[in-house]
C-alpha cells in the first residue's frame, strides 16, 4: 500500500512540468522588450554578433534572438520584483544565470556527477567481479546506457535546443528502459539466455518505435512522459517485488529497495516547484544531486548481487552428482 501511495505520488509530480504556465515570456514587458531587441537582431549578422562574445558563447552557440530572450527575462524579472510580483517562468522554466554559456549550471554539473558516479561504479564493479559472473556484461551496458543519458542531460541543462532536448528525453528513456531489462534478465535468471532474449525483444522493439515516434512522427511530451513513467513505474515495482520475494537468502537486496524509494522520494522535490536559490539551485538541480548517492547504493547492490550469483554457481558445480541408492 506504501508502495502504491509512492507511485500514485510520482505520477502526480510527474504530471507537473505539464500544468505550470509560463507566464513570464506571455508578459507585455517580455514580450515588448523581446520585439525591440529582435529588431536590433535583424541589423547584425550572426557572425559579427558572435564575433562580440566570449569563446564559450560562441561554442555554445548563443546567436542574437537567444541572447535576446536571456536579456529581456531579466528585465521581466526585475519588473516584478519592483511590482512585489511572484516571479514567474519562462518558456516552462526558471530564470537561471547562466554561467559561460550555460543556461542551468547546478543542474549541468550535477549531471555529470552522475555519469561520473555511474562510470566510476562501473570501474568498481569491474574490480570485483570476474568476467564470467553471468550479468556481468548486462551490468556494463545498464552503466554505459545511463553515464551516456546522464551526458545527453549535461549537454541538455547546458543548451536548450531542440536536438539537445530530443537527446536527453531519448536517452531518458533508453535508462528507463536498460533499467527494466536488467529487471527481467535478473528475475528470469541470467542463465536462461534463450528466455530473457525473447522477452527482451518486445521491449527493444518498443524503444525503437517510441524514438522513431518522437524524431520523425511527433516530438509528444505527454506521450513520451507517460512512457517513462509506466516504464519506470513497472521497473520500480517490479524491483522492490523481487527484493521482497529473495530478501530471505539474499539480504543485501535492501539496497535495491533502498535505491527505489530513495528515487522516488527524491522525485516528491519536484513538487516544491520553487523559485531557483540565488538563481542557481532550483528543485530540479537538487533531485540531480539527489540521485548521485543513490548510484552508489544501487551498484553496491549490482556487486553484491553478482558475488550472490557467482557463489551459487560455485556450488551448483561443486556439488556432488546425484546417485540413485538401490
Ligand atoms: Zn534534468
Amino acid at each position: 500500500m506504501d508502495h502504491q501511495f509512492i507511485r500514485f505520488a510520482f505520477l502526480v509530480v510527474a504530471s507537473i512540468p505539464f500544468v505550470n504556465s509560463s507566464s513570464g515570456d506571455r508578459s507585455y514587458t517580455f514580450q515588448k522588450c523581446l520585439k525591440f531587441c529582435e529588431e536590433r537582431c535583424s541589423r547584425v549578422s550572426d557572425v559579427k554578433y558572435q564575433s562580440r562574445h566570449p569563446i564559450p558563447m560562441r561554442w555554445l552557440d548563443w546567436n542574437c534572438p537567444d541572447d535576446c530572450r536571456y536579456k529581456c527575462m531579466w528585465k521581466t524579472v526585475k519588473a516584478y520584483e519592483m511590482d512585489h510580483s511572484n516571479v514567474p517562468q519562462f518558456y516552462g522554466k526558471w530564470p537561471f544565470v547562466r554561467f559561460f554559456g550555460i543556461q542551468e549550471p547546478a543542474s549541468a554539473i550535477f549531471s555529470l556527477f552522475n555519469g561520473a558516479a555511474h562510470l566510476y561504479m562501473l570501474i568498481q564493479f569491474r574490480k570485483s567481479i570476474p568476467s564470467r559472473t553471468p550479468m556481468f556484461y548486462i551490468w556494463h551496458l545498464y552503466a554505459l546506457v545511463s553515464a551516456n543519458a546522464w551526458f545527453w542531460a549535461m549537454v541538455f541543462h547546458t543548451r536548450d535546443k531542440p536536438s539537445t532536448e530530443f537527446m536527453d528525453y531519448v536517452c531518458a528513456v533508453s535508462l528507463v528502459f536498460s533499467s527494466l531489462l536488467t529487471l527481467i534478465i535478473r528475475v528470469i535468471g541470467p542463465m536462461r539466455r534463450w528466455l530473457w532474449g525473447s522477452a527482451s525483444v518486445p521491449i527493444l522493439l518498443f524503444f525503437t518505435y517510441h524514438v522513431y515516434y518522437l524524431g520523425f512522427v511527433k516530438f509528444d511530451y505527454g506521450y513520451n512522459m507517460r512512457v517513462n513513467i509506466s516504464a519506470g513505474v513497472l521497473s520500480g515495482i517490479g524491483w522492490i517485488a523481487w527484493s521482497q520475494k529473495v530478501k530471505g537468502q539474499q539480504s543485501y537486496v535492501w539496497k535495491a529497495t533502498a535505491s527505489i524509494l530513495s528515487l522516488n522520494a527524491l522525485i516528491l522535490l519536484e513538487l516544491g516547484d520553487f523559485p531557483p536559490f540565488w538563481w542557481t539551485l532550483d528543485a530540479h538541480a537538487l533531485w540531480h544531486l539527489g540521485t548521485v548517492p543513490v548510484i552508489f547504493m544501487w551498484y553496491s547492490f549490482v556487486i553484491d548481487d553478482s558475488r550472490y550469483i557467482l557463489t551459487s554457481l560455485q556450488k551448483k558445480s561443486d556439488d556432488p552428482p546425484y546417485t540413485k541408492i538401490s
